[in-house]
């Protein structure tokens, strides 16, 4: 435990660094700079982060603070973690385990105490440093997903959201916005030390990525989840030129594919379960514009009624009867459950300059767009 002026003197260095400007990169800079990853240009690289890292974290620790709706006070936002929120992917000892804003209180001290990064020496410290702190945040959101959800629960038992949550929807996509931008800066610094990148690979940038290819995999997993959950699992059918390839983050691209791809096989699934009707499949369609790459999940699965359409994108709006239990470990990842998987794939769409729309026929089915910007050169939205 910090003493109480040592408290004090922090709480005043994250007020500064989170009034600063932050710096926005694009996907275009990061892969050119990337592409000769010289110890010099790594150590520009870590000095950058020294100041840009704080200054992100530092906006997010002071938002943290004042949610409304109490929602800073959620256990699972503020106060350590303990049992109850037990973190589920890492090992953690109980007592170390925190809470959303200790993560960020803590980066922030770790970069900002980190002293100048002057030779190769503090450049690999600074390096191991920060991966530490990617790592200690892999959990945010579904932490912070249970923040919402408890809030939920307490306060608006009817569907109907009050008026004003709206500031809890605009909070969390700054807030999620900001953690894509961050994760990928350091994922991006730490993949450029890797001493054998696989051709075309910059640091986390695949030069050359077949998006059906990614499609292809992300099907696969969506699948494998659909069968455990129900038994069986919807075709899934993808068009397009599987030579084509374009710049992108492979991760990104198959967590957005994942996303939609569970959302159409559980519509489908749902509606034809206990049918004795043909299972039409899952369309993937992949169209490489001069502008965008543009890929659409299309599926038969019944559709969004169009009063539900609006709330699709927001963080509590689910369908999912199941909800993951608050109170237990998760049991990894489920076919639905918070409502976080449009909302979130689409910051990622719009994180590299890009969008996700959907479009629905009530009573027959969905098509998601997914659009993706080839230029690369849009800088990061800087919540
Ligand atoms: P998760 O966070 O696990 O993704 P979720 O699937 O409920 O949970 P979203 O992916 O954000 O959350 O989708 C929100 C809601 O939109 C769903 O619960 C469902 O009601 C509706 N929806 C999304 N995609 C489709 C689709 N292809 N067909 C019909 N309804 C859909
Ligand atoms: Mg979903």
């Amino acid at each position: 435990m910090a003493s109480e002026p040592v408290a004090r003197a922090v709480a005043e260095e994250v007020g500064r660094w989170g009034s600063m400007k932050q710096t926005g990169v694009s996907l275009r800079y990061m892969m050119e700079f990337g592409s000769v990853p010289t110890d010099r240009n790594l150590l520009l690289s870590a000095q950058f982060l020294h100041k840009e890292l704080p200054i992100r974290i530092a906006r997010r620790a002071l938002e943290l603070d004042s949610l409304p709706f109490g929602l800073s006070a959620k256990p699972a936002i503020l106060k350590a973690g303990g049992r109850m929120f037990s973190c589920w992917e890492m090992e953690c000892e109980e007592d170390t385990c925190h809470s959303v804003r200790d993560w960020y209180m803590d980066s922030f001290r770790d970069i900002r105490y980190f002293p100048e990064v002057k030779n190769r020496d503090d450049e690999l410290a600074f390096t191991q440093m920060i991966k530490m702190i990617k790592v200690r945040h892999n959990n945010v959101v579904p932490t912070m997903a249970l923040g919402v959800q408890q809030l939920k629960n307490e306060q608006f038992s009817s569907r109907k959201l009050p008026p004003g949550f709206d500031e809890i929807h605009e909070f969390l996509d700054r807030f999620y916005m900001s953690r894509i931008g961050i994760r990928m800066l350091i994922g991006q610094h730490v993949a450029l030390h890797d001493p054998e990148p696989e051709p075309g690979v910059i640091g986390l940038i695949n030069t050359k990525l077949s998006p059906i290819q990614v499609a292809q995999i992300a099907s696969e997993d969506a699948r494998s989840i659909c069968l455990r959950e129900y038994g069986s699992a919807p075709d899934i059918n993808i068009y397009g030129d599987p030579n084509f390839s374009f710049p992108y983050v492979a991760s990104h691209l198959h967590l957005m594919l994942f996303e939609l791809v569970k959302n159409s096989l559980r519509a489908v699934q749902e509606k034809y379960m206990n049918s004795d009707k043909d299972v039409p499949p899952v369309r993937i369609i992949v169209a490489d514009g001069t502008e965008d790459v543009t890929i659409k999940v299309s599926d038969e699965g019944g559709g969004i009624r169009r009063s539900g359409l609006p709330r699709i994108f927001t963080y509590l709006y689910s369908t999912a009867k199941n909800l993951p239990d608050i109170e237990g470990p998760s049991e990894g990842v489920t076919m639905a459950g918070y409502g976080f998987g449009l909302p979130v794939s689409r910051l990622y769409a719009r994180y590299f300059g890009g969008d996700l729309q959907i479009i629905s026929m009530e009573g027959y089915g969905t098509d998601a767009y997914l659009h993706l910007s080839r230029l690369g050169d849009s800088e990061e939205p800087l919540p």
